[in-house]
C-alpha cells in the first residue's frame, strides 16, 4: 500500500497578487529590483575592495619588507665594494696608507649606506612581525650588530686614518660577517616572500569566492526577479484576458454570463464596473425587449413577437402535418365602452380582458395584442385531420368568447364584453402573416356582420366579397368627383293618386360594374367615412331641387324625402349641415323630409331628439323609414318629433293574401293617427295592394305602381311637366320649369 501523497496547499498567485493594486505591485517589483541591484553592487564592490586589499597587502605588507631586506643586503654588499674600491688604488700593497680621496669617498658612501641600512632595518624591525619573522629578524639583527661593530665601524676608522692594512683586514672581516649574515637575511627574505605569496594566494581565493558569491547572487536574484516578474505579468495579463473575454461576450450580446471579481486591484475594479455595466445593459436590454416585443398596456406580446411566432409556425408547418390556426379576436362595441366610460376605464377593460384571455391561451398556443381592441391567438399543434383541427380551433374560440363574456367590474358596475373571432386554419402553406391576418380578418368581419359574439372560419368566398368591397371603397372615393353619383326620384302619391312628393334615392353609375345599388355602397360609405361628403351632396341637390320646384306653383307644394344614414346623423355637425344646405339653396325647410331608420334613432335617443328638435324648429320634417322592422317602442315614438311613419314594404308585399299584414298595417295606421303622424306605405306594386291599403285609411303611397325611382328629367316627364329648355347647367343649378298640371292622377 502506498501512502497517500501529501498535497501541498496550492498557492493561488493570482488571488495573492490581486490583493494589491497593480501600481503597488509594479512599484514593489521595481523597489525589489533596485534593492537587489544595490545589494549585488555593494557585494561586488565589497569583493573588489577585498581583492584590492589583498593585493595591497601583498604589495605593501609583504613585498615591501622583501624589498627592504634586499636593499639592506645590497647595501651591505655595496659597503664591501666601497672598501675594495678604497683598497684598490694601492693595489701594489706596498703603501701603508690609503689614497685619501677614494678612502674618503668610500667612507662617506659606507656611512651613507650604514645610515640607510639603519633606517631600513628600523622600519622593518618596528613593523608588525610574526613570531618566525621576529626570531629570524633577531638573529639577523645580532649578526648585523656584529657586522657593524666588528667590521664596518672599525673599517670607517681605518678609512679615516687611511690605514691600508686595517682597512684590508676589516674588509675581510666585513665580508666574512656579511657572508655569515647573508643566509640569515636571505632566510628572512624567503620567509617574507613566502608570506607574500600566501597573502597573494589568499587574496586570489577571496576574490574568486567573492566573484562566485556575486555571480551566484546575481543569478539567484535574476531568477527570483524573473519569477516574480512572470507572476506579476501573469497576475495582470490573466485578468486582462478574462476581461477581454467578458468584453467579447458582451459584444456578442451574451449579457447573462457571470463575471467573477477577485481581489481589489485596478482590474478587479474594472471588472466590478463591467459587471455593473453588464447588469445595467441586461436590464436595459430586457426593457428594450419588453418595449419591442410586448404591449405596454396589457403586457401581452405585440405584433412584432406575433410575427416572429407566426413565421416560426409557418416554417414548422412546412415540416410537419399539423394544422395551425390564427384566430383574430375583435372586441364588440369597445368604442362604446371607451366613449361612455372614458379611456382610462377602457384601458382597464382591455387589461382585464387580456388577463382572462391569457388564462385560456396556454402553450402551445400563443396570444398577442395587435391593436386597440384586437387580439390574435396563434393556435399551434392542431390535428393533422382538418375536421378535428377545425373542431379544436372552434373549441378554443368558444373558450376565448366565454373568457371575454366574463364579468368585469368598471367604475363600480359589472360589464360583460363580447367579441367576434375570425379563424384562419393553415397547414403547409406558402403564406405570410399578412395573408393569414387578412383571411382571419375577413372571417372576423363576417362574424361581426353575423351578429357578433361568435366566431367564423375563413372562407375564400368571404375573401372575394371583402376584396370587392375594398375595391368598391377605393372606387367610391373618386365617384363623386367623376360625376358617377346620380339622384333618382320616386314619387309619393296621396289617396287621390296625386303626387305629394318624392323620395330621393342615390345611384352610383360605376363605369365597370354598372349601376351599384345603394344598399351595397352606402354601408361602405359609412365605414370609410365618405358618407359625410356624399350625404352633404345629396342634401344640397335635394334642397336645390326643392328650390327649383318652389318657383313653379304646380310643384311648389311637393315634398322631397332624403334618406339619412346613421353615421351621417351622428356627426356633430349634422344639424348645421342640413341648415347650410337649406340656406345655400334658399329652399323651404317645410318641404324637406329627412328619413331616419329605427335603429338610428334608438342609438342615442337623447342626441337624436335634440338634433331632430333643432331641425324641427327650422321647419324640417322627419319620417321614420322601414317602420315595423325595428324595435322602436311607443314611448320612443312619442319622444320623437316625427311627421311620417313609412310602413316597410315587407308588410305591403303580401297584404292582399296575409291577414296578419293587414292587421299590422291597420295597427300602424291607427297608432300613427293617435300620435298625429301620417303614414306612407312603401313598396306598393299592385292595384290590389293599393286598394287594401286605401281601405285601411293609409293616406300616402310609394311604389312601382306609381313610378320607379328615375332621374329628374324622366320624373318630371312622368309628372307631365314639359322638359326643361336646356340641360347644359350642372345638376345642382336650379332649372326654371313651366307650370304643369300636377293635379292629374298618376297613371
Ligand atoms: P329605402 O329608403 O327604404 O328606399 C326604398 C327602397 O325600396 C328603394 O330601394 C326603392 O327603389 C325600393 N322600392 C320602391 N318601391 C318599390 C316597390 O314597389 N317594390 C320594391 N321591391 N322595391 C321598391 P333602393 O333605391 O335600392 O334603396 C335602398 C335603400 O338605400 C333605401 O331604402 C335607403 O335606405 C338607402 N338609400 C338610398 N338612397 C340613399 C341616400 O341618398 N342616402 C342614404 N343614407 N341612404 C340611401
Ligand atoms: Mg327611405
Ligand atoms: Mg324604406
Amino acid at each position: 500500500m502506498t501512502a497517500p501523497r501529501k498535497r501541498w496547499p496550492q498557492l493561488d498567485h493570482a488571488a495573492l497578487f490581486s490583493r494589491f493594486r497593480i501600481g503597488t505591485r509594479l512599484a514593489a517589483m521595481m523597489a525589489l529590483a533596485v534593492a537587489v541591484t544595490v545589494v549585488l553592487a555593494a557585494s561586488g564592490l565589497h569583493a573588489l575592495a577585498a581583492a584590492n586589499e589583498s593585493l595591497y597587502m601583498v604589495h605593501e605588507g609583504r613585498m615591501k619588507p622583501v624589498r627592504t631586506l634586499a636593499q639592506i643586503s645590497l647595501l651591505m654588499l655595496a659597503n664591501q665594494q666601497q672598501l675594495q674600491m678604497a683598497l684598490g688604488r694601492t693595489a701594489d700593497g706596498r703603501s701603508p696608507s690609503l689614497d685619501p680621496l677614494p678612502a674618503r669617498s668610500a667612507r662617506e658612501a659606507i656611512e651613507h649606506n650604514v645610515q640607510a641600512i639603519d633606517r631600513l632595518w628600523s622600519e622593518y624591525a618596528t613593523g608588525p612581525l610574526g613570531g618566525q619573522e621576529r626570531a629570524l629578524a633577531d638573529t639577523f639583527a645580532s649578526s648585523r650588530a656584529r657586522y657593524l661593530g666588528e667590521a664596518v665601524m672599525p673599517a670607517l676608522e681605518a678609512l679615516s686614518t687611511l690605514s691600508y692594512h686595517d682597512t684590508q683586514r676589516l674588509a675581510a672581516t666585513a665580508r666574512a660577517l656579511y657572508e655569515r649574515a647573508y643566509p640569515e637575511i636571505q632566510a628572512l627574505t624567503d620567509l617574507q616572500f613566502q608570506m607574500a605569496h600566501a597573502a597573494y594566494a589568499d587574496g586570489v581565493q577571496r576574490y574568486a569566492h567573492a566573484r562566485w558569491l556575486a555571480v551566484s547572487a546575481l543569478l539567484a536574484s535574476m531568477a527570483v526577479l524573473s519569477l516574480l516578474g512572470m507572476l506579476l505579468i501573469r497576475s495582470i495579463v490573466h485578468p486582462l484576458q478574462a476581461a477581454q473575454q467578458v468584453f467579447q461576450r458582451i459584444a456578442r450580446g451574451e449579457l447573462n454570463s457571470p463575471i467573477v471579481v477577485q481581489g481589489h486591484d485596478e482590474i478587479s475594479e474594472l471588472m466590478t464596473a463591467l459587471r455593473d455595466m453588464q447588469t445595467q445593459l441586461g436590464a436595459k436590454e430586457k426593457a428594450i425587449h419588453q418595449l419591442v416585443y410586448y404591449d405596454p398596456l396589457t403586457s401581452l406580446p405585440n405584433r412584432s413577437l406575433l410575427k416572429e411566432n407566426v413565421q416560426a409556425a409557418l416554417a414548422a408547418s412546412a415540416r410537419d402535418d399539423h394544422h395551425r390556426a390564427l384566430l383574430l379576436l375583435d372586441l364588440d362595441n369597445f368604442k362604446a365602452i371607451n366613449d361612455t366610460l372614458g379611456h382610462e376605464l377602457g384601458d382597464a377593460f382591455l387589461v382585464d380582458t387580456a388577463d382572462r384571455l391569457q388564462q385560456v391561451v396556454q402553450p402551445p398556443h400563443f396570444i398577442a395584442r395587435i391593436g386597440g381592441d384586437e387580439f390574435v391567438v396563434l393556435a399551434g399543434q392542431l390535428s393533422a385531420d382538418a375536421a378535428t383541427a377545425l373542431a379544436q380551433a372552434g373549441l378554443l374560440a368558444d373558450r376565448l368568447l366565454a373568457a371575454v363574456n366574463g364579468p368585469c367590474q368598471l367604475a363600480g358596475q359589472w360589464h360583460h364584453g363580447s367579441a367576434s373571432i375570425g379563424i384562419c386554419l393553415f397547414r403547409r402553406q406558402d403564406a405570410t402573416m399578412k395573408d393569414l391576418l387578412k383571411r382571419a380578418d375577413t372571417a372576423m368581419y363576417h362574424a361581426k356582420s353575423a351578429g357578433r359574439n361568435s366566431y367564423c372560419l375563413f372562407d375564400p368566398a368571404l375573401q372575394a366579397q371583402l376584396e370587392t368591397r375594398t375595391a368598391l371603397e377605393a372606387a367610391l372615393r373618386g365617384a363623386m368627383a367623376a360625376g358617377e353619383l346620380e339622384l333618382h326620384f320616386q314619387v309619393q302619391v296621396n289617396a287621390e293618386r296625386k303626387a305629394s312628393g318624392a323620395e330621393v334615392l342615390l345611384r352610383w353609375n360605376h363605369p365597370a360594374h354598372g349601376s351599384v345599388p345603394p344598399a351595397q355602397f352606402i354601408p361602405i360609405a359609412e365605414v370609410s367615412g365618405l358618407i359625410h361628403a356624399i350625404g352633404t351632396w345629396v342634401l344640397q341637390q335635394a334642397c336645390a331641387q326643392l328650390k327649383a320646384w318652389d318657383a313653379q306653383p304646380s310643384t311648389s307644394h311637393l315634398e322631397l324625402a332624403v334618406n339619412v344614414s346613421a353615421k351621417q346623423f351622428c356627426h356633430p355637425d349634422f344639424v348645421a349641415q342640413v341648415c347650410g344646405a337649406l340656406d345655400h339653396a334658399g329652399a323651404n325647410p317645410r318641404l324637406l323630409v329627412l328619413e331616419l331608420t329605427e335603429s338610428l334613432v334608438l342609438h342615442d335617443i337623447a342626441d337624436t331628439v335634440r338634433k331632430m328638435q333643432a331641425l324641427r324648429r327650422r321647419g324640417v320634417r322627419f319620417a321614420l323609414d322601414d317602420f315595423g322592422t325595428g324595435y322602436s317602442s311607443l314611448s320612443h315614438l312619442k319622444q320623437l318629433p316625427l311627421h311620417y311613419l313609412k310602413v316597410d314594404g315587407c308588410f305591403v308585399r303580401d297584404i292582399v293574401t296575409d291577414p296578419s299584414d293587414v292587421a299590422i298595417v291597420q295597427t300602424i295606421v291607427g297608432m300613427a293617427r293617435n300620435l298625429g303622424l301620417r303614414v306612407i306605405a312603401e313598396g306598393v306594386e299592385t292595384e290590389a295592394q293599393r286598394h287594401v291599403l286605401q281601405g285601411l285609411q293609409c293616406p300616402v303611397f310609394q311604389g312601382y305602381l306609381f313610378g320607379r325611382p328615375m332621374p329628374m328629367p324622366h320624373f318630371e316627364e312622368r309628372l307631365g311637366m314639359p322638359p326643361p329648355p336646356s340641360r347644359s347647367t350642372p345638376p345642382s343649378a336650379v332649372p326654371v320649369y313651366m307650370p304643369a298640371t300636377l293635379s292629374q292622377e298618376i297613371p
